[in-house]
């Protein structure tokens, strides 16, 4: 529905209701209404079906608190059918009295800010599309929703793997006491007497006429006297929400993530902002994390490093056989490519570094084997230090 429905449609005539009805009567003229021309009770009849779909519009609107406002807003600004899109500026619109300097609004509701700017964007913006107002339109646009910042922490393998993880998030949204109003229930806002409900009020110096939004009720129409206690007349409360988001795999430790419109939602229809995680990543009992890169030692022993071994290593999600040459030296580091964390890209590797380990105690029969292997090796395993040691006397 556009803001051209807004203007060029009358809802309350459809219901046949009163423009000031209350919203019981609205629904039970619609319901009276939707009862008769239901098409499962007017088979074949176009004309009903028709007007079906002209009431069940309308309710929409008029069942909607702040749909109903907004059309109200639209009606009051542009007139009851006397405008029409294409006929502004060029011809002047529908007749003498409502000619208006459209950027002297735009400016006007541009500088004033507060929730009236909003609206008066709102409904220009759906006027012109992208098309008029060039660099003023931008200004005047309903305002997109906030960015939002949140935390996550996940376990290692749920960062490296990607999860789909319930955030819970405080923002604002409509206050569902007083259904947006401001007003406390069973109260309704009344008509702002100084703009009479128009949200703008025109002022005249020398020869020119300014419109600005209305200081009373800042533009809003409406002036609320008993205010709503949840949200103090704002009609907007901080509330909590649980999103769903999905965390791509592979993010690390302390990385921003921004997911896309996941953010506060925007003022009447504008786009949301955006939500940014920022991810906490324990650690794992294993393995290290450097990038994409996995970090893993492994113990080996000294008969295994000298003779060489095959010897099996876990991976995040298996394992893999890992081939030690013979005379392999302590702190080696070997490169298991591809079976890092995996990416889109490329998927980091894992890094093996073997570690000699040295047995602290030795049984009677691997003693007696070590003290043939020292007399049957006569290599000396550190020839610079020796001859250091010899030339200093
Ligand atoms: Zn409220
Ligand atoms: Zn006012």
């Amino acid at each position: 529905m556009s803001t051209k429905d807004f203007i060029e449609k009358d809802y309350y005539a459809a219901l046949g209701v009163a423009k000031d009805a209350s919203a019981a009567e609205i629904k039970k003229a619609y319901r009276a209404l939707a009862r008769n021309l239901h098409p499962d009770k007017n088979p074949n009849n176009a004309g009903a079906e028709a007007k079906f779909k002209e009431v069940s519009e309308a309710y929409d609107v008029l069942s909607d608190v702040k749909r109903r406002a907004e059309y109200d807003e639209a009606r009051r600004l542009f007139g009851s059918g006397g405008f029409r899109p294409g006929g502004f500026g060029g011809t002047g619109g529908g007749g003498p009295g409502q000619t208006f300097d459209v950027n002297d609004l735009f400016g006007a509701a541009g500088g004033g800010g507060g929730a009236g700017a909003g609206g008066l964007g709102d409904l220009f913006g759906g006027l012109f599309g992208g098309g008029m107002g060039g660099g003023t339109q931008t200004r005047t646009r309903p305002a997109r929703g906030r960015d939002v910042e949140t935390e996550a922490t996940l376990s290692f393998d749920e960062a490296v793997r990607g999860v789909t993880v319930p955030l819970r998030m405080q923002s604002p949204g409509t206050c569902r006491n007083c259904f947006g109003t401001g007003a406390k229930p069973g109260t309704s806002p009344r008509t702002c007497p100084t703009c009479h409900g128009a949200g703008v009020t025109t002022r005249n110096q020398g020869s020119f006429a300014f419109s600005e939004p209305c200081r009373d009720c800042r533009g809003s129409g409406t002036v609320v006297d008993d205010p709503c206690p949840e949200c103090r007349g704002s009609g907007v409360t901080s509330q909590t929400r649980t999103i769903t988001v999905r965390i791509p795999p592979g993010v690390k430790d302390g990385q921003r993530i921004r997911l896309a419109g996941k953010g506060s939602p925007g003022q009447r229809g504008a786009p949301a902002g955006d939500l940014y995680v920022v991810v906490h990543v324990g650690g794992h009992d294993l393995f290290t994390r450097s990038g994409n890169n996995l970090a893993l030692t492994v113990p080996i022993s000294y008969t295994e490093a000298a003779l060489g071994t095959a010897v099996r290593v876990p991976t995040l999600d298996g394992a893999v056989t890992l081939k030690v040459p013979a005379g392999t030296a302590s702190g080696q580091t070997f490169r298991i490519r591809g079976k890092g964390v995996p990416a889109v890209k490329q998927s980091g590797d894992l890094m093996v570094t073997v570690e000699v380990a040295v047995p602290k105690q030795l049984s009677e029969e691997a003693r007696s084997a070590l003290q043939a292997y020292a007399d049957a090796a006569a290599e000396d395993p550190r020839p610079m230090i020796t001859e250091a040691v010899r030339s200093r006397g």
